[in-house]
């Protein structure tokens, strides 16, 4: 007979042995016909959450433990001193699921120190947004047939957006309950089989192989000669909404309106990258292999284009490109971000200096004309494709 100890032990091995086979996919699922009982329920969850988390940081070596979970009702320091608060709606799970996270958190801390950068303690909170949703079939379930979520601590099931995004044979793993200033959501993380991912991603490929330049006026330059202009500005409204906060008297009625504008204006425009992130990586991944230049962001965000650069969130394409590595390391290739291949000809490999005003890279030694993103796309396809050629094994 096993012990309960080995057959947990067991369990754990089992599903770390499945997961090689599989591949984690997060989507996004948005709560709808929500009433303004359930808006006012799910706010009071929420808040509870704070005052669960901000409870257990006022005290980390006494309340950060297993069994802070039991707790019923907590203190919160308020102007006036100590009040008690009931916990009526958060579950054992959730307050687990917040503790777990907490440990986590600080574990990160930590580490961050020993490497030596600067770093600070947890923090209170003013608000607690994202409230985690351990275990699939408990915390909350999924029910396709009636595109409905099923959360714990509350009655009813919720319809959900987005569940036709997920495949039929998805496993639902751990997801979070978010709240945005757009609306109420689950994260839900999903384990999919790996197989079946790539070879959905190879079925549309076509056998061409891609050089990407990463630039700033026309962002993404193919080799081909696409390019994909895609630049979010930081909007008007937003810097409007920002000086009007500045004159509104903290704490007002006014000023939170004003705050939750900025708020809504922020989400809007990091939805808007993620769109043009996405547009971007699943136009990139038709192509059999793809060559992009290493974190060549990383030197202009410190320098003159910083603010352009995060505004495209060109970061999160190479972030995504870098996944895509490690599910099918043949199909990316990374070149060293040192090298010129801006000045480089993508003809004759000749090399000369090209300011930044001349859009037309024109070869001294072979007469190429050409675009300069273009070119320096080509570059860069050259490069990943001779790199791969000395290496097979990349
Ligand atoms: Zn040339």
């Amino acid at each position: 007979m096993k012990t309960r100890a080995e057959k947990i032990k067991q369990a754990i091995k089992e599903t770390r042995e499945k997961r090689k086979k599989q591949v984690c996919k997060v989507y996004q699922l948005k709560l709808q016909n929500l009433t303004d009982k359930d808006i006012e329920r799910f706010n009071r969850l929420f808040l509870e959450a704070k005052w669960f988390y901000n409870y257990v940081i006022a005290d980390l070596p006494n309340r950060l433990k297993y069994e802070t979970y039991k707790l019923k009702e907590v203190e919160i320091k308020t102007p006036e001193g100590f009040e008690r608060r009931e916990l009526t709606i958060i579950s054992s799970q959730m307050k687990q699921g917040i503790l777990e996270r907490t440990r986590d958190n600080l574990k990160a801390l930590k580490s961050a120190k020993g490497n030596g950068s600067k770093v600070g303690k947890l923090n209170f909170k003013s608000e607690v947004n994202s409230i985690p949703l351990k275990q699939y079939g408990n915390t909350y379930e999924i029910f396709r047939g009636s595109n409905k979520v099923k959360i714990q601590g509350f009655k009813k099931k919720f319809r959900i957006l987005g569940l036709h995004q997920i495949p039929e044979n998805a496993e639902f793993a751990n997801a979070y309950f978010v709240r945005k200033p757009s609306g109420f959501y689950i994260h839900v993380t999903c384990y999919l089989p790996k197989e079946q991912v790539i070879n959905e991603i190879k079925e549309k490929q076509i056998d061409e192989p891609i050089g990407v330049d990463l630039g700033v006026k026309d962002q993404l330059t193919l080799s081909n000669g696409e390019k994909i202009r895609w630049q979010v500005p930081e909007t008007k409204r937003l810097k409007r909404l920002q000086q009007s906060l500045a004159r509104k008297k903290k704490g007002s009625k006014n000023y939170w309106k004003t705050l939750m504008k900025i708020r809504k204006e922020y989400e809007y425009i990091t939805n808007k990258k993620r769109d043009f992130q996405n547009k971007a990586v699943a136009l990139l991944k038709r192509f059999k292999f793809i060559a992009i230049q290493d974190d060549s962001i990383k030197g202009w965000q410190e320098g003159l284009f910083g603010k352009q650069v995060q505004n495209s969130g060109i970061g999160g394409i190479t972030a995504r490109l870098r996944n895509l590595a490690t599910l099918i390391p043949e199909m990316v290739k990374f070149v060293p971000r040192f090298e010129p291949t801006t000045q480089t000809c993508s003809k004759c490999g000749h090399r000369q200096k090209i300011s930044l005003s001349q859009r037309v890279f024109k070869c001294e030694k072979c007469g190429l004309e050409i675009d300069r993103d273009i070119n320096s796309a080509l570059v860069i396809l050259k490069l990943g494709l001779g790199a791969g050629k000395e290496n097979p094994a990349v």
